[in-house]
């Protein structure tokens, strides 16, 4: 059975169908509509003679043993967010099913090395705002006293919604056994922004994942009459804060895939006749080079209390949260770039904004690599998220050729 990409195509339509109505993908973790999508997608490997199993964390492995233990492993995530797109996390579980038939076929039942599938559980962390669930078990990075207590919209607590599912939160630490003999990891997934439609490329790979530094910012001045206070004895603390969501943009633009990003504003007392004694802000600052997203972040900090200073007012900074970047194995980056200039003739190497179960996985020590194919619009996490058809099927051949690209690499070393 050779490699057949129009069947991914015609596959991740039939999911569609199963698990989406007019406003698009339903298949949130821990839901029916999820263990649906997975019921359909336990009935394609059971075609397949490959072992199959959950893990402690309810990610879905299916293996096909090879001459050799060590695994290629091949991911993605069959959950979506509510009102998602057909494509996120969907495309690379079905592609890497394509890929793992072609090896059942071409050796027989035995490739030379290991060839693993895993669908991850809980990648988007929609319902209990916990991304990465699955994989950062497996990666041992998980928090899960943190977690088993987050509840849902209405109430329903994060421990007990996965219960139903069959998974018993104390056992989460079991997933990390999954990673015995793991040798390298691939991950192909829509890019989910513009940057490939611009270049009018159809594939690129994907240097790492970037790294995140997010806080609260309130400046403090003074509330005050906006009709009796004069301009220049005001302490306005919105604009100190209008000043800093202007300069954020010049801290990012020294940096080629650098973002920043002032999302949120609040304004207190927040009417029309009073000057703003309180103004709460939040920056998000993206970038792959650790040096970089440091300075940034340095740099952002001394632009509020220079502004602070500047319109009378004070400053305070909190940590939101926050991840180091997390570049890719350079060796199977060079493969990738093999792969997508076969298959579509020119590459082209960028970071993630977003991030991926494959990070997780490359912060465990195992060997990782993303390819991204073009998205139309540069829109995800909508129901109007697409993808050309003829982009889809070469994603798929890519990904194909990087998998036998990485079997010869992990042979190799
Ligand atoms: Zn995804």
């Amino acid at each position: 059975m050779p490699l057949d990409p129009k069947r991914t195509v015609a596959e991740l339509k039939e999911l569609r169908s199963l698990t989406g109505d007019e406003n698009g993908a339903q298949r949130v973790a821990w839901t029916d509509t999820w263990l649906r999508a997975r019921e359909w997608f336990a009935k394609k490997l059971a075609e397949l003679s490959v072992e199959h199993h959950y893990d402690a964390a309810g990610n879905n492995w299916a293996t096909l043993a090879g001459e050799s233990k060590k695994s290629l492993i091949l991911g993605g995530h069959l959950d979506s967010v509510p009102n998602g797109g057909w494509l996120d996390g969907a495309l690379n579980v079905l592609a890497a099913l394509e890929v793992l038939r072609r090896f059942a076929s071409e050796f027989n039942g035995r490739p030379p090395v290991t060839i693993r599938l895993v669908d991850w559980a809980d990648e988007e962390g929609a319902r209990f705002g916990r991304s990465l669930l699955g994989s950062s078990a497996f990666a041992g990075t998980h928090s899960i006293s943190a977690d088993r207590v987050r509840t849902d919209r209405d109430g329903i607590k994060m421990e007990g919604a996965l219960r139903r599912c069959g998974v018993e939160m104390d056992r989460f630490a079991d997933a990390g056994k999954e990673r015995q003999n793991a040798a390298a990891y691939l991950e192909l997934h829509i890019e989910q922004g513009p940057v490939l439609e611009q270049l009018g490329l159809p594939l690129a790979v994907v240097l790492g994942t970037k790294g995140v530094e997010r806080h609260g910012i309130t400046f403090h001045g003074q509330e005050a009459h906006s009709g009796s206070t004069p301009m220049n004895a005001r302490r306005d603390a919105l604009a100190a804060a209008a000043k800093l969501a202007l300069e954020i943009r010049n801290i990012a633009r020294k940096h080629p895939d650098a973002v920043c990003t002032i999302g949120s504003l609040k304004t207190f007392p927040g009417i029309v006749t009073a000057v703003v004694g309180r103004c709460e802000a939040t920056l998000d600052q993206r970038d792959l080079d650790a040096r970089i997203l440091a300075q940034m972040f340095q740099e952002a900090q001394d632009a509020s209390r220079r502004f602070a200073e500047e319109e009378k007012c004070t400053v305070e900074w909190s940590r939101i949260w926050n991840i180091e970047p997390v570049p890719f194995h350079p060796a199977l980056l060079e493969l990738c770039e093999q792969a997508v200039r076969e298959v579509s003739g020119k590459s082209h190497r960028m970071p993630s904004g977003p991030l991926h179960d494959a990070a997780e996985v490359s912060r465990a020590g195992i060997p990782a690599v993303m390819m991204f194919v073009q998205s139309l619009g540069g829109i995800s996490h909508n129901r109007i998220e697409d993808t050309r058809e003829e982009h889809l099927e070469m994603s798929v051949v890519a990904l194909d050729r990087l998998a036998s690209k990485t079997v010869d690499w992990i042979l190799r070393t």
